[in-house]
């Protein structure tokens, strides 16, 4: 703690700083730094009228302004500031009639356009974050290509991705926040895939390639995280019969317990035992395609036979049930009742602009490519993650 020793300076209020410890309240911080009970109360019931003491988190510092001690008065705060998050700032202090007034200060925050690219080396991952890309952001890309790009399998060196994102800036130009991704681009073996944010007629936003087709598939290639396909599709020498056998799906090998996640909107059309494939869920999700998903360690209890289900709900989890050697997910992708190799089957495609919709989506996607050619690349790295 600091301290005045300067008897000439006995009325400036000097700064303290303090920090909140886990199991700390304000009051104990306030009395263990000097500060009276009844002034520490007095502080603690303003602060209260626009912020809740509760809320203060640990390693949240505060700094006070005091008076040191006269002969003939005690020390006193005159001020206490703090800032609870990137978005305001609290403030009590001392008024001349001798009474606390909080107040919360608003930032007043503005919207900039960061564009950021870069060539992929080892992963997206190591380039994104070398050029710059915030964590979120990072995240919203990533979400954006799930549909269209397998990340651990597809992605070459050399490849490369492009965006154009919205930043929160504060007057003093510090970064507090994200807005949304307005164009991502990726190249993926090649082949170069760009999307436009838009929202649609009915409120919801998505991302669409210029000719207005969503980037949403009705299903999702891989309906599960961070699994590695441990058998293709096709024919091969069965690991426990032994003969030579068509493998009508694809294995992911993941650990067990790993969930599993519907690959489309649908209704359950069997969930329980189904003697080799074990704990089998099958989903029907239109009149052409369905999904199977087999050897589940355990089916979530909500999915049961009729039932509804949304894209990425979880249904089950990885187990090694029925005849299986290891723990692994066996994924079949149905088209008109027969198992079609998941990896190279058409995926139905989402919602495709048109008329109305999409002339507005036309105009939008001109304003964002101006905005785009307008703005150098960023080379700064990410400030606020
Ligand atoms: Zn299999």
């Amino acid at each position: 703690m600091d301290s005045a020793s300067n008897s000439d300076l006995l009325v400036d209020p000097y700064q303290v700083e303090i920090e909140i410890s886990p199991g700390d309240t304000l009051m104990s911080v306030l009395t263990q730094a000097g500060i009276e009970r009844g002034t520490a109360h007095a502080l603690i019931t303003s602060l209260a009228t626009v912020f809740d003491p509760r809320g203060l988190r640990p390693r949240q510092r505060l700094e006070l302004s005091v008076v040191p001690e006269r002969p003939t008065e005690p020390a006193s705060v005159t001020e206490m500031r703090f800032h609870p998050d990137n978005l305001r700032d609290v403030v009590v202090s001392l008024t001349d009639a001798g009474d606390y007034v909080a107040e919360e200060d608003k930032r007043v925050l503005s919207d900039h356009l960061v564009r950021s690219e870069g060539t992929i080396d080892s992963s997206l991952y190591v380039a994104a974050r070398n050029a710059g890309v915030p964590m979120p952001v990072l995240g919203s890309l990533i979400n954006i290509f799930s549909f269209d790009v397998d990340f651990q399998r597809e992605i070459q060196q050399g490849d490369g991705f492009a965006l154009m994102f919205e930043e929160k800036r504060t007057e003093a130009g510090q970064t507090v926040d994200f807005g949304d991704i307005l164009v991502a681009e990726m190249t993926v073996a090649g082949e170069k895939k760009r999307f436009f944010r838009f929202t649609d007629d009915d409120g919801f936003e998505d991302y669409y390639d210029a000719k207005g087709q969503s980037v949403r598939r009705a299903l999702l290639r891989t309906p599960v995280e961070g699994a590695r396909i441990s058998s293709g599709f096709g024919k091969r020498k069965h690991p426990i019969l032994g003969y030579s056998k068509m493998h009508k799906g694809i294995d992911f090998a993941a650990p067990t317990g790993t969930p599993i996640y519907a690959a489309g909107d649908g209704v359950v059309e069997f969930a329980g035992r189904n003697g080799g494939y074990g704990n089998y869920v099958r989903i029907r999700h239109n009149g052409t395609y369905k999904t199977a998903y087999a050897h589940l360690n355990r089916i979530d209890s909500r999915v049961k036979n009729g039932a509804k289900v949304r894209q990425r709900q979880v249904i089950g989890y990885v187990g090694t049930t029925g005849r299986s050697t290891g723990p692994h997910l066996h994924y079949e992708v149905h088209v008109n009742n027969k198992q079609v190799n998941p990896l190279g089957v058409k995926l139905p495609t989402g919602k495709t602009l048109k008329g109305g919709e999409l002339a507005r989506f036309e105009r939008q996607r001109a304003e964002i490519e101006t905005q785009y050619a307008a703005i150098e690349p960023s080379t700064q790295v990410a400030q606020a993650d």
